[in-house]
C-alpha cells in the first residue's frame, strides 16, 4: 500500500473533469495530487468526443489538437421520416478522446498538479486521502467515492456500444441520430463522422431495456448504416456507461468530499453527453475548493452553484429526453414531420444550442429586440 504524499487536494480520476479541476486548483496556487487507475490515459476509447463549439470554449482549454473533424448540423431520423438541421457556421467539433485527455493532462501538469498513473485507490485509501485534505470524485460513472463516502445513487443509466469502421464516401459535415423506440428506447443510434478517415457507428439503450450489444448488431442490418459504412472493415468496439441523471449528493461536507463529472452525474440527459456540464463543474469546484481553503466559504456552495447554474437547463434536456423516449415510432415520425412542417430545423439552424436550451430563448429575445 502506497504512502500518500499530504496534500490539500486530491483528486480521483484523470478523465478531463479530475484534470479540468486539477489545472483550475493548481492555477490558483493549491498543492494538488491525481490518481488514476489506468497506466496509460484515455485508454480504451469507450467515448465519443461531439462537442459544441461554445460548450469546447467554455472549458479554457486549448482544445485545437485533439480536433479531428468540425459538424455544421444533424440529420434526425425516426418513424420513417427525417429532420435535417443545419447551419450555415460550424456548430460542433469531433475530438479524439485520447488527445483531450492527453492535453488536459499536460495542461493540469504545467500548472503545476502531479499525477499518479497505475493507481486503483481502495476504500481504506480514498478514507486516508480526505482525511489529509479536500478529496475531489472524478472517477467515472459507478464512482467508488461516491460509494465509499455514501454519497447516494444515481438513478438512471444509459448502456451504450460503438464501434469505428473505415469511412466510406460520407459527408463529413453532418452527424446522423436515429431514434427508434423498438431498438433504443432511452437514448438512439448514430453514425459521426470522427474524421475523413474515420465513421463511428454507437447506440444507446436505457440501461433497463435489455442488451446494448444486441441492439447494436441490429442497428448495423440497417439499409443507412450498411449504405454509410458500404462494408469497410469494423476497426474496434466498446461498451460504455453513462449516467442520465444527478447524483443525489455532489458534496460530503463531513469529510470534505465532492464528486465532479460522471461520478456525480453531471449529463445532458437529452444525448448523454458529459463533458462540458462536468468541466464547468470542475471549474466551479476548484474556486470553491480555494475559497475553502481561504476560510471564505464553504463546500457546499459547490453543490448550490452547479444546481442554480444548470439546474433549468437540465430539467429541459431530461424532458426532452423523456418525450423521445415515451413515444412509438410511429409517433416519433409524426414529430419530425410536425417539427418540419412548424419551421423547427429552420429556427433550431439558426438558434439551436446544443448544451444550454436556455440561451435558445436568450439569443431569440436579443434577435427580436434587435428586429424591432
Ligand atoms: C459512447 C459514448 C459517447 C459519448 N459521447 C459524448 C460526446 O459526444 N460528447 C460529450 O460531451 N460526452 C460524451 N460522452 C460522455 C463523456 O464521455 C463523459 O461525460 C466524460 O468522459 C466524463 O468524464 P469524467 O472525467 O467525469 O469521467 P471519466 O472519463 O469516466 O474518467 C474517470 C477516470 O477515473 C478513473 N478511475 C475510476 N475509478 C478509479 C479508482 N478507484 N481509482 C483510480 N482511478 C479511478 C478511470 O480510470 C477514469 O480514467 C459519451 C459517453 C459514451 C459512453
Amino acid at each position: 500500500m502506497g504512502v500518500f504524499i499530504k496534500n490539500e487536494v486530491s483528486v480521483v480520476g484523470a478523465g478531463t473533469a479530475g484534470l479540468i479541476a486539477a489545472k483550475e486548483l493548481s492555477l490558483r496556487g493549491v498543492e494538488v495530487s491525481v490518481y488514476d487507475q489506468k497506466k496509460v490515459l484515455g485508454t480504451p476509447v469507450r467515448a465519443s468526443g461531439i462537442l459544441s463549439i461554445e460548450g469546447l470554449r467554455s472549458l479554457d482549454i486549448n482544445y485545437s489538437r485533439a480536433v479531428t473533424n468540425t459538424l455544421y448540423g444533424a440529420e434526425i431520423h425516426g418513424g420513417g421520416r427525417t429532420l435535417r438541421i443545419v447551419s450555415k457556421k460550424a456548430v460542433a467539433h469531433v475530438l479524439d478522446r485520447k488527445a483531450l485527455n492527453d492535453l488536459c493532462h499536460d495542461e493540469a501538469v504545467s500548472a503545476g498538479a502531479t499525477v499518479e498513473l497505475g493507481k486503483r485507490l481502495s476504500g481504506e485509501e480514498l478514507g486516508r486521502l480526505a482525511d489529509g485534505g479536500v478529496l475531489i470524485g472524478a472517477d467515472g460513472a459507478v464512482s467508488s467515492v461516491a460509494r465509499h463516502f455514501s454519497m447516494g445513487e444515481i438513478k438512471r443509466y444509459a448502456i451504450t456500444y460503438k464501434a469505428e469502421f473505415e469511412a466510406a464516401a460520407y459527408d463529413e459535415r453532418i452527424v446522423h441520430l436515429f431514434f427508434d423506440n423498438e431498438e433504443a428506447r432511452g437514448l438512439f443510434g448514430w453514425i459521426c463522422p470522427n474524421s475523413s478517415e474515420l465513421l463511428e457507428v454507437g447506440i444507446g439503450i436505457d440501461s433497463r431495456n435489455g442488451n446494448c450489444k444486441a441492439a447494436f448488431e441490429r442497428f448495423m442490418r440497417r439499409p443507412e448504416v450498411l449504405g454509410a459504412i458500404k462494408g469497410s472493415k469494423r476497426i474496434s468496439g466498446e461498451a460504455s456507461m453513462i449516467p442520465m441523471a444527478l447524483r443525489r449528493r455532489l458534496v460530503d461536507p463531513e469529510h470534505e468530499v465532492l464528486l465532479v463529472g460522471d461520478a456525480a452525474g453531471q449529463v445532458k440527459p437529452s444525448t448523454g453527453g458529459g463533458i462540458v456540464f462536468g468541466g464547468n463543474a470542475a471549474k466551479i469546484a476548484a474556486e470553491v475548493v480555494k475559497s475553502k481553503l481561504e476560510g471564505r466559504s464553504e463546500l457546499i456552495d459547490y453543490e448550490r452553484r452547479y444546481r442554480r447554474r444548470y439546474r433549468i437547463d437540465t430539467w429541459i434536456h431530461s424532458a426532452i429526453n423523456r418525450a423521445y423516449s415515451s413515444m412509438s415510432n410511429t409517433q416519433l415520425g409524426l414529430a419530425i414531420s410536425a417539427s418540419h412542417a412548424f419551421g423547427i430545423d429552420a429556427f433550431l439552424g439558426r438558434y439551436g444550442d446544443m448544451d444550454m436550451p436556455t440561451r435558445v430563448i436568450r439569443n431569440l429575445l436579443k434577435d427580436m429586440r434587435i428586429s424591432v
